[in-house]
């Protein structure tokens, strides 16, 4: 069966995704199920489990694509205390690459596989637009898979990242220009060249990231969370979890939706801004540097459909400076041995933001979703004195205090 589009707010679009619906918003995939429970779930690694919900269902994934999603929920009394609610603590850099984006890296690189996209026998290489995890997400997966692989990235990418994307060999362009344009750009050339673009709010991406909450929401069973909170940047990942939320309402599996709370970095807070602002889109803002570099989009692609998701579900868009980030980046290592990027950080601050202002009560169960880790970018203050061999008796006697 082709795959059919669909626009949240004007419905049914046919088969062509490959661009937008007329309203100008982004499309996902019609994927609704009349009846779903989670008995329903299959016997399958991962993310795979949720096969009735899934485009591109695969009960046997091969190679790495076995090892997307089935992060982990941890509790941990520190973060609970450094909140001041209950915290249910999401270990998204457990994927084979350190983010949630593996889950739509996985589930592209399957439909590909699947032939449910480019079947035509045309589309053979997969491509995105990215300089942070997506990219090193979409090498790793298609190098799994055998695909060619080609990823736009910044002229002006610091030659690390560069690095940590190019051991997975795929082929990296550095763009000069407007990197903004890019996102558009690369659909219009994927479908001349039969490259698959999974920009990051593309229709695949948005199905596997749904998994994301389809996980939260097993966890919780027959009960909810009170509320998630996601960092967010193009708003791909939270429209992922608004549908799984939408699909898993529409088909009786739970009858509450829980409360979608999204954070952004102060400096750059587009979808922030309008909520604040009581808007129904979100406009581009300037935009300033902010230390969670991965979710600075000034101008989200899918920005408007995230803010659709947090009215819907009772929540709030918020922003939280660099030091709540860093704060709440040293809280998880030091308090609960969890090693996150500054994004990763960032729903964890936005949580303890929205007790403080009372929007979460402390009795309220949150499911906060640590999106990176921060393995493939440590870089705390260290202190680490050199010592003689010689003069290590006495160190160490000093350290154990005796
Ligand atoms: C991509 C990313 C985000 C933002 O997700 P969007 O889908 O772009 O909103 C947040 N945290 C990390 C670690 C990411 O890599
Ligand atoms: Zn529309």
């Amino acid at each position: 069966m082709p795959l059919r589009y669909v626009c949240y707010d004007c419905g049914p679009r046919g088969s062509d995704g490959s661009g937008r619906c007329d309203c100008g918003e982004p499309l996902w995939l019609d994927t609704s199920t009349d009846a779903f429970d989670w008995d329903d779930t299959v016997d399958a690694p991962g993310l795979w489990r949720y096969e009735p919900l899934l485009p591109a269902p695969l009960p046997n994934p091969p190679s790495l694509a076995a090892a997307a999603g089935g992060t982990p929920l941890l509790r941990d009394d520190a973060l609970d205390s450094f909140v001041g609610a209950s915290v249910h603590l999401k270990l998204e850099g457990q994927q084979p690459t350190g983010s949630f984006k593996d889950r739509g890296s996985a589930l592209a690189l399957a439909a590909m596989e699947a032939g449910l996209v480019g079947g035509d026998g045309e589309t053979t290489a997969i491509g995105t637009v990215s300089h942070g995890n997506m990219a090193m997400s979409t090498a790793a997966f298609a190098a799994a898979f055998d695909r060619p692989c080609v990823v736009l990235v910044p002229d002006d990418i610091p030659p690390e990242r560069l690095g940590v994307i190019g051991q997975f060999d795929p082929t990296i362009l550095r763009v000069r220009g407007d990197y903004g344009r890019l996102y558009e750009r690369s659909l219009e050339l994927g479908v001349e060249y039969g490259i698959r673009f999974v920009n990051s709010d593309s229709p695949l991406r948005v199905e596997g990231q749904k998994t994301t909450a389809l996980e939260l929401c097993e966890a919780f069973a027959p009960s909810t969370p009170d509320g998630i909170v996601l960092p967010v940047s193009s708003g791909g990942h939270a429209s992922g979890v608004w549908k799984a939320l939408r699909e898993l309402r529409g088909a009786g599996a739970i009858d509450a939706l829980p409360a979608l709370y999204l954070v952004q970095a102060a400096a750059c807070a587009p979808i922030a801004e309008a909520f604040a602002a009581g808007a129904e889109t979100v406009s581009a803002v300037e935009g300033g540097e902010t230390i969670a570099y991965s979710i600075a989009n000034a101008d989200p692609p899918s920005g408007t459909r995230a803010l659709r998701a947090v009215r819907d579900t009772g929540g709030a868009a918020i922003a939280v400076d660099d030091d709540a980030i860093r704060s709440a980046q040293r809280e998880l290592a030091t308090e609960a041995g969890v090693s996150v990027e500054t994004a990763g950080a960032v729903a964890l601050a936005g949580a303890k933001q929205l007790v403080a202002d009372g929007v979460i009560t402390d009795d309220d169960d949150v499911a906060v979703v640590a999106t990176g880790t921060g393995l493939t970018e440590a870089s705390a203050d260290v202190s680490a004195p050199a010592v003689d061999l010689a003069a290590l008796d006495g160190r160490l006697a000093e350290f154990a205090g005796r």
